[in-house]
Formats: structure tokens, sequence, C-alpha cells
């Protein structure tokens, strides 16, 4: 049995671990979970699982969380140093990163540096520190096992190839809720029209990054790091069916694609049965309910975000560091409606400007840009 350390529990993404774990009870155990402030679903998930132990990091929520779990086989802890004893601890096999943001970074890094095997959706951890996280992984000898749907396929097709063999892969992009609006209709929409996502449910922060195609940014930077590519072996392609899930184009121009239904709950399951494939236990493709699978080129005018991703990314250093903190920082602003879909735009516009950029850069230097594109951004907001 794989017994798994879940951070962010309470989310998306940790909520659908949870259910293919429920759905395996002889192939995985849960060891370890933690939540930011969510008490009240921590509570009953730990009931329900009972976990060596959880770690809640907003400790203004501790006392309620201790009190809940009083008397049953669990240690309760709380702040964000507790999350180090929580990922390296001996019972854990594998640490699947489901936290939101910068905040899933460290954490990472001490999981891999005690040889951990690491599922990863949190892609801002490659976005932030792809080179030294995957230098760290190589050195330690863990695998990275993409969650995250395109990179989930992009790993299934890449299965039994050989790497330089890769010609060039496709990231396919659902276009988001916004796909056809002009550029007058994208300025008056607010954060209540981008939280209604076409083909998947996600937490609010990817779903803005989904609505503005940052997301798509940040993915094309995760799987820069993930697959060792040239920024130039990627491209973006806009499926708004969400059927096909990345593809990889060879050297002899075949192409291979992973395809399903837009289900975290797949990927979710292969980056924990890998190598082995175990039982899909939710609904499978039914071709009769797709009779057309469509591609188009992205719209970087009316999608800026994804431009300037993709340039972050080119300028390497600390600068996809800067535009993830900036992006951040934008996305909660949008979220509360202090700032519209392109003000986003143009607090991370600004911040690049302002902070300080580094061509070289290793831990203390992201977290030190990480607070001063922060703080850049928010004086924009
Ligand atoms: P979510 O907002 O639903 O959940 C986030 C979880 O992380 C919650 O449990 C929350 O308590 C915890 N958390 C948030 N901030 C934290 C902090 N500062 N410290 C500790 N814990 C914190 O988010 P989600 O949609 O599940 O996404 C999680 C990650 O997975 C993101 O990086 C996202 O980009 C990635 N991802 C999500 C999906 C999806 O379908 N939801 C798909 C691909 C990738
Ligand atoms: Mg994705």
């Amino acid at each position: 049995m794989k017994r798994i350390a879940i951070l962010g529990s309470t989310g998306s993404i940790g909520r659908q671990t949870l259910e293919v774990i429920a759905n395996h009870p002889l192939e995985f155990g849960v060891e370890v979970l933690t939540a930011r402030s969510n008490s009240k679903l921590l509570i009953e998930q730990a009931a329900r699982f009972l976990p060596s132990m959880v770690v809640i990091t907003d400790n203004s929520h501790l006392d309620t969380v201790r009190t809940a779990l009083a008397g049953l086989p669990v240690r309760v802890c709380g702040g964000e140093d507790a999350l180090e004893e929580a990922v390296t601890a001996a019972g854990v096999d594998i640490v699947l990163a489901a936290m939101v943001g910068f905040a899933g970074l460290i954490p990472v890094i001490h999981a891999i540096k005690a040889g951990k095997q690491i599922a990863l959706a949190n892609k801002e951890t490659l976005v932030v520190a792809g080179e030294l996280v995957t230098r760290l992984a190589a050195e330690n000898k863990v695998g990275l096992l993409p969650v995250d749907s395109e990179h989930s396929a992009i790993f299934q097709c890449l299965t039994g190839e050989k790497h330089a063999e890769v010609d060039k892969i496709y990231i396919t992009a659902s276009g988001g809720p916004f796909r056809k609006l002009d550029i007058t209709a994208l300025e008056k929409v607010t954060s209540h029209d981008a939280l209604k996502h076409p083909t998947w449910n996600m937490g609010a922060k990817i779903t803005i990054d989904s609505a503005s195609l940052m997301n798509k940014g940040l993915e094309v930077i995760e799987a820069r790091w993930l697959f060792n590519l040239r920024p130039e072996q990627i491209d973006v392609i806009v499926h708004p069916q969400s059927i096909v899930h990345s593809l990889v184009q060879f050297c002899d121009g075949s192409i291979k694609a992973q395809m399903g239904l837009p289900d975290m709950r797949l990927p979710i399951l292969y980056a924990m049965s890998y190598p082995k494939r175990l039982n899909g236990l939710f609904p499978k493709f039914d071709f009769a309910g797709y009779p057309s699978l469509t591609f188009e080129a992205p719209d970087s005018v009316r999608f800026p975000n994804l431009a300037i991703a993709l340039e972050a990314m080119r300028s390497g250093g600390n600068m996809p560091c800067i535009m993830n903190a900036a992006n951040e920082v934008a996305v909660e602003a949008f979220l509360h409606d202090k700032v519209g879909f392109y003000g986003m735009t143009r607090i991370i516009e600004k911040t690049i400007q302002k902070a300080t950029f580094l061509s070289v850069a290793g831990l203390s230097e992201y977290i030190e840009s990480d607070r001063e594109a922060r703080s850049i951004a928010s004086s924009f907001v």
C-alpha cells in the first residue's frame, strides 16, 4: 500500500484525491492531511480517513481542530512550519502537492530532500523554481509525477519513448469561459462570470487563471521543466471540448495524444498508481457524446497574459517567479472585484518592469523576489 500525504486536502484536487483513495483502499492509505483554514472539512476528512497527522497552517483554527479530533489517533499540528515534519514523516510514500500558489514550493522541496515521490498539482512550484526543483528531484532520485491533466497526458504519451526523439509538444487549452468575447466585453467581465468554467470545476485561483489564459502560460513553463524541453518545443492549442488533454509530436512526424473525459480523478489516480494503471471508477469517454473535436490557435491579443508568461519563461532567472507573484496578487484583487480583467494584466506588466531581475537565482532569491513582487503588485491594486 502507498501512503499519501495530501497538501491542500480541502481543495478541489485534495477532495478528489480522497475520493480516488476511498475507491482503492487496498492500494492507497492517507498518512497526512493539510489545509490552510477550512477546519470544518479538514475535521470531517480526518475523522473519516484517520491519518497519522493533520496540519492546519492558519493557527487561528488550531484549537478548533484539536478539540474536534481529541480522542482519535490523529496528531494535530498548526502553522506552516509543521508542513516540513508532515511531508518528511517516515510513513509517507507520496506527497500529493495540491495547495495553491507559491506556498507549495517549500514543502515540496522538503519532501524531495526526504526522498518522497511527488504527485504535483501545484504548478506554481515549477513556475517559480522549475530549474531548482527538477535538479533536486534528479539528485534525490525522486519522481515528479504530474497531476495537471495536460502534463499527465504528455507524461503518458512519453512513456516508452526516447527524449531525443521528441520534436515538440502541444498543450491543449479549453479557452475558458470568455473564448468568444471581444476586448470591449472582456473589459466588463467580473469574477462571478469568470468562475463559471465551461469544462472543469476547480479552485478559484486556477479558474481565474484559466479565464485569462495565464493558466496555459503557467503550464508551458511547468512543461518546460517537467519534460526538459526548450521553450520553442512547446505550443498551445485551444480545444474547447477538453477531451484531448495534450499531444506529443515525434521526430518522424507521428503524434500521440491522450484523451478522456475532463475529470481530474484520472490524472490523480495515474500519478499515484504509476507505473501501474488501476480501474478508474468514474464515467468513461463515449464517442457518441462528442461528434466533433475542434482545435484553434489561442488569441494573445485578447488574452495577453499568455504572451506575458511565455516572455517571462524566455527571460528566465527569477522572472517567472516575479510574474507568478504579481499574478497571485492580481487574481486575488480580481476575485474581490478590486480590478477588472485587464487590470490583472496591467498589474503583472507594471510589476515585471519594477521588480529586481536576476538572471541566476536560488531558493533564497526566489523567496525574496516573491516578497518584493507581491509588495510591488499590491501597490498597483
Ligand atoms: P483550491 O483553492 O480548491 O484548494 C487549495 C488547497 O490548498 C486548500 O486545501 C487550501 O486549504 C490549501 N491552501 C491554500 N493556500 C494555502 C497556504 N498558503 N498554505 C497552506 N495551504 C494552503 O485549489 P485547487 O483547484 O485544488 O488547486 C490546487 C493546485 O492544483 C493549484 O496549484 C492548481 O493550479 C493545481 N491544479 C488544479 C486543478 C483543478 O482541477 N482544480 C487542475 C490542475 C492543477
Ligand atoms: Mg491543466
